[in-house]
């Protein structure tokens, strides 16, 4: 047992409270010493700071340095900018963490899954570096591509710019092997396209090469992200720690998520040097909140995720553990899983499976 945790909880919109709520019950359950400080985010921060991401629970998250959120609804509409997006810029959360396992009690096609998905958050087709069709600045750059290297792009062409950055990838490739040897994981698999993006692609793979030639204790490998896209579905218990730049590691990790059974089972993290935010990857469910049958289990590992981050590793075990308890004695489960529990009486089951 370490001692006493601050954690910034940002319980969120839709499920988020319902969700949210079930978490704290159980992480309570599993250690003593979290002091909660709660902070809005979302459309809930929107209606009260009119803000959807307001200043104070940013400097909540940098004076605990960790925290737990919940999903939040994403206005639709221009002038609001994703709040995952935000949080990840300002507080440089550059690592994007997902674990996929095979869950007893929870029928999938394969039952032998139990890999990490590890994106680059930062860089890549998602940097944001965008030039709309037609726009002025679209037009100048087709210029100063015919210019610079007799590139020719049509007139009616958007434009999205793909960076990747030597140092940007080096911190990943770092921080996969970190957590690879953390959690004794043996073999990591580098998806990439370099044979058609030499420079961008290319580069995430020379780097990662280039950092990896003296680690022994952990495997590397490199394919093709389509040939390993094929393979991941076809065999995924061959797979360990999946390391991608972004877009493929957003794809992939949904795929993973896909292959172990559904939304309200998997966790997530945010990672940087400084901060780490945990969360869910589900989202705020509009349809199903307020009803109380929200699934609280992709929370509840979210958590277990944030105990290990913590120190917390005997609390973090005995919370996945509970869980697989509860979801191979089949009785209590929500209606996503085929259920007709509520979300309390999962996180209540859970709760007292830890001390079972
Ligand atoms: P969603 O994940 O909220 O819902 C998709 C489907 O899965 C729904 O049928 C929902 O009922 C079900 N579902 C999701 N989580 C569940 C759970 N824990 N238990 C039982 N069923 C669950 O995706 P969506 O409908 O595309 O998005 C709704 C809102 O959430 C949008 O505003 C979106 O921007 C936001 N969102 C937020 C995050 C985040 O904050 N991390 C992630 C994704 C989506």
């Amino acid at each position: 047992m370490g001692g006493r945790h601050r954690v910034t909880l940002i319980p969120g919109d839709g499920i988020g409270p319902e969700v949210a709520g079930a978490a704290r019950l159980v992480l309570d359950a599993a250690v003593s010493g979290i002091d909660w400080v709660e902070r809005d985010a979302g459309a809930g921060a929107l209606a009260e700071h009119g803000d959807l991401l307001p200043e104070e629970t940013l400097e909540a998250i940098r004076a605990s340095r960790v925290a737990i959120k919940g999903p939040i609804t994403t206005p639709v509409g221009s002038g609001f900018r994703s709040i995952n997006v935000a949080l990840r810029q300002e507080l440089d959360l550059f690592a994007a963490v997902r674990p996929a396992r095979s869950l007893p009690g929870v029928p999938t096609r394969h039952g032998t899954v139990d890999l990490v998905v590890i994106r680059e958050n930062t860089e890549d087709l998602y940097r944001g570096v965008e030039f709309a069709a037609g726009s002025p600045e679209a037009e100048s750059l087709r210029a100063e591509l015919r210019k610079l290297a007799g590139f020719e792009i049509r007139t009616d062409a958007g434009v999205t710019v793909k960076p990747i950055s030597v140092a940007g990838t080096r911190r990943i490739v770092r921080f996969a092997f970190e957590h690879a040897k953390a959690n004794r994981r043996r073999l990591i698999t580098v998806g990439h396209k370099a044979s058609i993006m030499p420079t961008s692609d290319g580069l995430f793979l020379r780097t990662a090469r280039e950092l990896t030639a003296d680690r022994g204790d952990v495997v590397f490998e490199d394919m093709q992200i389509d040939h390993l896209t094929a393979r991941l579905v076809r065999e995924p218990g061959r797979f360990d720690v999946l390391l991608l730049p972004n877009l493929y590691g957003d794809i992939l990790s949904d795929l993973c998520a896909g292959l172990v059974g559904g939304l309200g089972l998997i966790p997530g993290a945010n990672i940087g040097w400084e901060y780490a935010v945990f969360e869910p990857v589900h989202g705020s469910a509009p349809d199903i909140a307020g009803k109380g049958i929200a699934n609280p289990i992709a929370m509840i590992l979210s958590g277990a995720m944030m105990l290990r981050h913590l120190g917390e590793r005997d609390g973090a075990s005995a919370v996945e553990r509970a869980v697989d308890a509860v979801l191979s004695g089949g009785e209590v489960r929500t209606p996503d899983l085929g259920g007709s529990s509520s979300t309390m009486a999962v996180a209540d089951a859970i709760a007292a499976a830890l001390t079972s």
